[in-house]
């Protein structure tokens, strides 16, 4: 089985924890601790294909720490999330999509997923899909407008990733 190391980055306070977690244990928390920095543990089925996933749910909005550029370096596919109720948090998109690419080098074609948290909060969304559908067009980045909360898409972003990995790093 082929086994992929998968990190999850963004702003703080848009669902990361919230996201790692309904994928690897199917549970909503409503309040999970966001000091918690852990990496979890998923197999994903694709067509009859396992993949093995460990997803490291990253915390803290520091800048780009030794740490952090650390965690670049493992990770073979990412989950840049944003919230869709906060303008702010798709600003930060891409600095750490820049940070991924000096990191990896910049030729190199990282398999990397955008994700727009917390789609059930209809009445608190300040992010038109136009406006992300822009960014990722330039970016040649998949999109996915997912709820943790009502379970709305959370396998498709982690199926999308295992995809692109598969194609990046072929049999190793
Ligand atoms: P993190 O700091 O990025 O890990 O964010 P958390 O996962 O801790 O989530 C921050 C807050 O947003 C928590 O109060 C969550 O309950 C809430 N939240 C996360 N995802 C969703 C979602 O899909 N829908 C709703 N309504 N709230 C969410
Ligand atoms: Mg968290």
């Amino acid at each position: 089985m082929r086994h992929f190391n998968v990190v999850v980055l963004g702003a703080g306070g848009v669902g990361k924890s919230a996201l790692t977690v309904r994928f690897v244990q199917d549970v909503f928390l409503e309040n999970y601790d966001p000091t918690i920095e852990e990496a979890y543990r998923r197999i994903l089925d694709i067509d009859g294909v396992k993949t093995s996933l460990e997803v490291l749910d990253t915390a803290g909005a520091e800048q780009f720490t030794a740490l952090k550029e650390l965690y670049i370096k493992s990770g073979q596919g990412f989950v840049l999330v944003f919230s869709l109720t906060q303008e702010a948090s798709l600003r930060e998109l891409d600095n750490l999509r820049q940070q991924i690419h000096r990191v990896k080098g910049m030729d190199s074609d990282v398999p990397i997923v955008v994700v727009g948290t917390k789609l059930d909060l209809v009445t608190e969304r300040e992010v038109a899909r136009s406006t992300i559908q822009c960014l990722v067009a330039l970016w040649k980045i998949p999109f996915y407008e997912t709820s943790a909360k009502r379970d709305w898409h959370i396998n498709d972003v982690f199926q999308e990733l295992v995809k692109q990995m598969l194609i990046r790093y072929p049999d190793e």
